[in-house]
Formats: structure tokens, C-alpha cells, sequence
């Protein structure tokens, strides 16, 4: 997600920025301009950034504010009416949305909104957020925003535009990261920091949990935090472990820095005898060196990612599906021959890719397998933008620890303790993180619509095996 004010270039910045951002979101990209004569001018489309936008596109996307949006289906089904940026006209002039995370009130409040007569036009919860701004009572845009963030809750941060103006908001627990940059007398306002990197841009600050910044050509000309500051921050955790980009800092935090600390803190806990630690690539790379680091292992390539693989179209049967993966990663049979192979992921969501991932190592003649992984065992469902399954789907929801080893096929499995990832996430900061994926709970604060509790950590699946 990607807003920028104050440059002839906007829409340009815009794309470059959604193009350092695209792996947030690989389903469907836009942006949308205001041009001179205050019209919005918009190009959405299915596909990747480089796909999507040609010169000509870009060309005609002119004016010097824009925000634009790559997306990632959390919710909302797959339909041209959820691409974002959304834009809409409202009382108070028109308005245009970009939104990253999930709201977790939205199908109440859309229930409400409904009754009340809203008429929708997509399955998405941003619109929820869209109404809300639509039906407020002031005359003034930044105590509209401040009645809807009374009523929504979830996971939000928000670009939002109006005539000569970008709004830079981000829901009270911080969910989702998001940043201010400055290049020159523009200001941008994107998810990662990566994406300044790209553009040449000064990264000015991070948005505050609960914060509306608005920001003019004139450059910030105000900000409040809505409701006061929380007692907590609710990061998303999986934005270290994952989501984020290696170059990017989140949360105040280098991604790289942290996922070679949570490779450390898994060599910490964890005792193993190996030849040498690979790792599974891309996300897997800084944990594994942080792992051989601690664990005086040798780091070696083991598995070669082909970058240019774009989604595959071979699923009907097992035999066939099983070159997708080999499509995607190869082993480097010399690494691996006859050697005792630790390999580091950053995580197991439903096993698939462990499972054959392992098979690969093993034919490449590997004597033993040992699994790692830098993140505790996934136990529930995002609510809150990670598109994780429903739990019945995920590998650690179903089975205790040794059944999971023996369905990956390998000689042994261990996980990051949630101990150890607070110790990397939080130890250095008042700064806490949402760990719900880990069977650590929801906030009770946004858990209009949550059904699932917590698991007694005795009855977690176990961290490791044998
Ligand atoms: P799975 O094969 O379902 O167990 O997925 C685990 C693998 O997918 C790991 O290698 C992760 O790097 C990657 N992964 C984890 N979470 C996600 C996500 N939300 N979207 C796409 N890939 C993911």
C-alpha cells in the first residue's frame, strides 16, 4: 500500500513503490490519481505490478497525489469490484481508500450499514470503512475518520485521499506496519521501508498505533492518536517471521536483524548433531545463518530458488503436482550427498511445503533430514490480514509434534518455543506483538467476531521430536 502528495510524479512513485511491495500481494494492483482539475483518474487490474502498467497507463495517471494498492485475498472473494484503491464521493468531496489488514466487526457493521440503506458494491471490509467516512456526521474529514476508527476494529492501516490531502492512519494496536518517507516535497506514506529504499525517499518516521496523520502538500500538518495511546501494541509477529521483506524495518526493527535472531534462539534451544545447515529460500535464509552461526555449523546452500516462477497450472494428480515444487526450488546434490542436512524455514502452515521439500533433500542422497523452524507451531487462524487457513487445515491444529515430523518425512522436527520469540520480538522494547497465530489469543478488544480461543499451551502439539 502506497500513498504519495506534493510531486508531478505521484503516480510514478506510487508504481515503483508497489513494485518494491509486491510481495504483499500478488492477486491485483492499482492506483489511483487526482489529476488538475481535482478528477480521479484510476487503473486496476489482475496480475502483477510489471504486468498491469504500461507507459501509456502510467502516463495517463497524472497529478500530484496518488495511492495505490497490491492485493493479497484475506477477505472478499476474487472479483474485479475488491481491487483497491477504492474511490468514492462523499458529502464532504470525493475520497479515495487504500487498505492493508482485516477488519474484524465488519460483517455486524455491514449488517447495520445495510439496514440502515448502504448499498454495496464489493465483498470487501474496507467498504465497511468507506461508509462509515460516507454517513459521519462532521463537516470535517479527520473527525469523520476518527467516528469510523470508534466503530471499527481489526487490523488496519489506511492510506486515504481527498482533495489536496493524504491521510496516513493506523488502527489502535498497530496490526500492520506503516511508514512516512520524504523525497523532496513529496511525502509517501507506504507498508514497508523497502519501498522508500526504491525510490531515494528519507524515511521520516513510522505511523504510531492509533495515529491519523495528515499530510498536505505543505507537508504533516497535524496528527492525534485516537482514543489515547494503548497499554499494547499488538504487532503482527508474522510480519518479522514472514510477511515483511529482509531490507524493510518494521516496528522499529531491522526484519533482517530479527529473523537471523530467531535462527540464533532456535540453535539455542536445540541440540542436534548435523553436517551442515541450509536453508529453505528465500524467507528461511537469514534464520539459517543465525542458526550455523550459534550452532558452529556450516551455512551452505542446499536449495536454489528459480525467481521467475510465476503460479502454476499442473494440479490434478499427486505425480504431477510434485514438479511444481522442483519448478520452484532445486537442490545442489554435492551440498547434500551423503550428509546429515539441517534445513530452516521460517514456518509450517499446512506441512505441504516441508513435506516435500524434505522428499528433495533425501533424493539428493542426504543421509539424515532434521527439520527447523525459526517460529512457534501455527496453531490458529488470522484474523487480522495473514491469509492463514481455518484451522482444520493447519498441520499443528491437527497433530502433536511427532506426528508432524513423520507426515513431513523427516528425522527429526523442532520449532521455536513462544518464549524464544518474545525474547527476539519484545525483549529490547515496551513494544508487544500478536502471537494469535501461536495459540497465544486474540485481543479481547477485537474479538467481536472471533470464535476461536486460545489452547492451553499443555495441549499444544509439542516443540520438538524426537
Ligand atoms: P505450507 O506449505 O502450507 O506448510 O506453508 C509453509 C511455507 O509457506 C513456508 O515455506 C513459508 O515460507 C510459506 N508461507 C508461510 N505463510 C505464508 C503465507 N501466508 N502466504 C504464503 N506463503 C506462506
Amino acid at each position: 500500500m502506497v500513498g504519495v502528495i506534493g510531486d508531478p510524479e505521484a503516480s510514478r512513485f506510487a508504481y515503483l513503490s508497489l513494485y518494491a511491495l509486491q510481495h504483499r500481494g500478488q492477486e491485483a494492483c492499482g492506483i489511483i490519481s487526482i489529476d488538475d482539475d481535482k478528477k480521479f483518474l484510476s487503473h486496476k487490474s489482475f496480475g502483477l505490478v510489471g504486468e498491469i502498467f504500461s507507459k501509456d497507463q502510467l502516463d495517463a495517471l497524472h497529478g500530484t497525489q496518488a495511492i495505490g494498492h497490491n492485493r493479497y485475498a484475506t477477505h472478499g472473494g476474487r472479483s474485479v469490484q475488491n481491487i483497491q484503491p477504492f474511490s468514492f464521493n462523499t458529502s464532504i468531496g470525493p475520497l479515495a481508500i487504500a487498505h492493508n489488514g482485516n477488519l474484524t466487526n465488519s460483517t455486524r457493521l455491514r449488517r447495520e450499514l445495510e439496514a440502515q440503506g448502504s448499498i454495496f458494491q464489493s465483498t470487501s471490509d474496507t467498504e465497511v470503512f468507506m461508509h462509515l467516512l460516507a454517513k459521519g456526521s462532521s463537516d470535517d474529514l479527520q473527525e469523520r475518520i476518527v467516528e469510523a476508527m470508534s466503530k471499527v476494529q481489526g487490523a488496519y492501516s489506511l492510506a486515504l485521499m481527498g482533495l489536496g490531502v493524504l491521510f496516513a492512519i493506523r488502527d489502535p494496536y498497530g496490526f500492520r506496519p506503516l511508514v512516512i518517507g520524504k523525497r523532496k516535497n513529496a511525502y509517501i506514506v507506504v507498508s514497508e521501508t523497502c519501498a522508500l529504499d526504491l525510490i531515494d525517499a528519507e524515511l521520516v518516521r513510522e505511523v504510531e498505533p492509533g495515529e491519523v496523520v495528515k499530510i498536505t502538500p505543505q507537508g504533516i500538518e497535524s496528527s492525534l492518536i485516537v482514543g489515547g495511546k494503548k497499554e499494547r501494541s499488538a504487532f503482527c509477529s508474522f510480519e518479522s517471521i514472514y510477511f515483511s521483506r529482509p531490507d524493510s524495518k518494521v516496528y522499529g526493527q531491522h526484519v533482517y536483524g530479527v529473523r537471523k535472531k530467531l535462527g540464533e534462539e532456535l540453535a539455542l534451544e536445540d541440540n542436534v548433531d548435523a553436517d551442515v545447515v541450509i536453508a529453505v529460500p528465500d524467507s528461511g535464509v537469514p534464520m539459517a545463518i543465525g542458526y550455523a552461526a550459534k550452532a558452529q555449523l556450516p551455512f551452505e546452500v542446499g536449495l536454489v530458488r528459480n525467481h521467475y516462477v510465476g503460479r502454476t497450472f499442473i494440479e490434478p494428480n499427486q505425480a504431477i503436482r510434485d514438479f511444481g515444487v522442483k519448478l520452484k526450488l532445486n537442490p545442489i546434490r554435492d551440498v547434500l550427498y551423503d550428509k546429515r542436512v539441517l534445513v530452516v524455514d521460517d514456518s509450517i502452515v499446512r506441512g505441504t511445503t516441508s513435506t516435500k521439500i524434505v522428499r528433495m533433500i533425501r533424493n539428493a542422497g542426504a543421509k539424515e533430514v532434521h527439520m527447523r523452524i525459526a517460529s512457534p507451531p501455527i496453531t490458529h487462524s488470522c484474523y487480522f490480514g495473514v491469509d492463514t487457513p481455518q484451522r482444520e487445515n493447519l498441520l499443528a491444529a491437527q497433530y502433536h509434534i511427532k506426528e508432524m515430523c513423520e507426515f513431513i518425512g523427516a528425522d527429526s522436527l523442532a520449532f521455536l518455543s513462544t518464549e524464544g520469540l518474545k525474547k527476539v520480538l519484545e525483549d529490547q522494547s515496551e513494544q508487544k506483538y500478536c502471537m494469535g497465530c501461536f495459540g497465544q489469543g486474540y485481543l479481547e478488544a477485537v474479538n467481536d467476531e472471533i470464535k476461536e480461543q486460545p489452547t492451553d499451551q499443555a495441549d499444544g502439539p509439542g516443540l520438538r521430536y524426537p
